[in-house]
């Protein structure tokens, strides 16, 4: 791996020799910032790891490398992990990361249920907590469960809270990203223009991150999942709603409105039905975790048999997805049908995704695959079928890893992308 660094000066003509000491001193400060964050990621990825090996992987200096974990240990950043092997001398010290010097907590925003984590720096968790909801509840009942929801994990994992570093939240789109504000997504019905970020940032005082549901969950795989170690992944979330994740070159991509990657609202039938976007025979309509339900209910009353029918017949609102995955699981021939025509339609849209960018993994996760193996499947057979044969060559479609706890993860990651990305924020100058 190489690292290429900025050395040069900006050249503009200035008018004053104090201002191109300033704007020297800040590219000093930028390079110093940027060689902390590359030697902490380094550990991070392949610590333990020694000081030469270090020199060697990050080309920088033997001292830059000497100073910069002399920094990273006193900010108790680091630790020392054992010794490496003798070049003929003494055995050099191996630096790990220290995981739980500090901890972030991700929150996630589903269409039933507001959930915390707090995790490590290493993604593990310490503690979760949730509350089942409902959207059409008046938006400040909604904000008031989040807050309770981080309080008690926060509670509960008895960390204190100068060692917390961030709140991730994941959050079902479309979202202003740079506002920091939930639109209004189809499946939250009643939310509208909720200024989420600022109101967690200003309870909490602490660096929050919103991001779009299906990017969280990708980031999430990227770093702690499925996709380890891949720089281009889709995601691909098969929930209540339908919602696709990308990651380009190691990064979100998040398009012009921050909705790339958005599956959910392509349309698959024309003549399909309608959507809770307003349009028609969108993926979503077809194939998410409430159109099964609504094709069973379908089925049923087109006189199909089932064990599921009794449960239809006495209440209706206990025919759920997740009764529809375990009869499926049970050899109930309806329920095993509509996933499959689920799954083929998924296929179709994770084709063009694959066409659309290319990726090297594609992962596919939330309620409707997490349980249901064959899904997957048909979803793979489907999706490489109707792709362009050249692209789909050596490309992996993969269930998530992080399974139920994608999205989590996921809001945790945001905080860990930035942390890592900006470790300056923490070591005391
Ligand atoms: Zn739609």
């Amino acid at each position: 791996m190489i690292f290429v660094l900025l050395t040069h000066k900006i050249k503009i003509n200035l008018k004053s020799g104090e201002k191109l000491m300033d704007i020297s001193a800040s590219n000093a400060d930028h390079m110093k910032q940027l060689n902390r964050s590359v030697v902490l990621n380094v550990i991070r990825n392949f610590g333990p790891i020694s000081k030469v090996d270090l020199a060697e992987r990050t080309k920088l200096t033997f001292a830059t490398i000497s100073n910069i974990i002399n920094e990273l240990y006193h900010s108790n950043l680091i630790i020392e992990d054992g010794y490496g092997e003798s070049n003929g001398g003494r055995k050099p010290v191996l630096y790990g990361l220290n995981p739980n010097a500090y901890f972030v907590i991700g929150v996630e925003l589903g269409v039933s249920q507001v959930s915390a984590i707090i995790t490590n720096l290493e993604a593990i968790v310490v503690t979760e907590y949730s509350l089942n909801t409902h959207f059409s509840r008046k938006s400040e009942l909604v904000i008031q469960q989040i807050f309770d929801v981080i309080d008690e994990v926060i509670r509960i994992s008895g960390i204190d809270y100068e060692k917390i570093v961030g709140i991730g939240i994941s959050c079902p789109g479309p979202l202003d990203l740079e506002a920091g504000i939930v639109m209004k997504p189809p499946n939250l019905v009643g939310w509208e223009n909720i200024y989420l970020r600022d109101l967690v940032r200003d309870r909490y005082n602490l660096p929050t991150f919103l991001e779009k549901d299906a990017n969280a969950a990708a980031l999430g795989e990227k770093w702690f999942g499925s996709a380890k170690g891949k720089e281009n992944v889709i995601f691909v979330l098969a929930d209540e709603g339908i919602g696709g994740g990308v990651i380009y070159q190691n990064r979100i991509y998040r398009g012009f409105n921050y909705g790339g990657g958005d599956i959910g609202h392509g349309t698959i039938d024309i003549d399909g039905p309608l959507c809770n976007c307003g349009n028609y025979g969108c993926l979503e309509a077809l194939a998410s975790g409430l159109a099964i339900v609504r094709r069973v209910k379908e089925e049923i009353r087109r006189g199909v048999k089932s064990k599921l029918v009794d449960i239809y017949e006495s209440t209706e609102e206990d025919l759920t997805l997740e009764i529809i995955i375990e009869s499926a699981n049970g050899g109930d021939v309806l329920a095993k049908n509509i996933l499959d025509e689920a799954g083929r339609y998924l296929g179709i849209g994770t084709a063009t995704l694959i066409n659309f960018f290319n990726p090297e993994v594609i992962i596919i996760g939330g309620s409707v695959v997490n349980d249901y193996d064959p899904i997957l499947k048909t979803i793979e057979e489907i999706s490489c079928k109707r792709a362009f044969p050249y692209y789909t060559k050596g490309i992996k479609v993969e269930k998530s890893m992080l399974g139920k706890r994608a999205g989590l993860i996921g809001a945790a990651s945001l905080v860990l992308q930035s942390f890592f990305d900006h470790p300056n924020k923490i070591i005391a100058e």
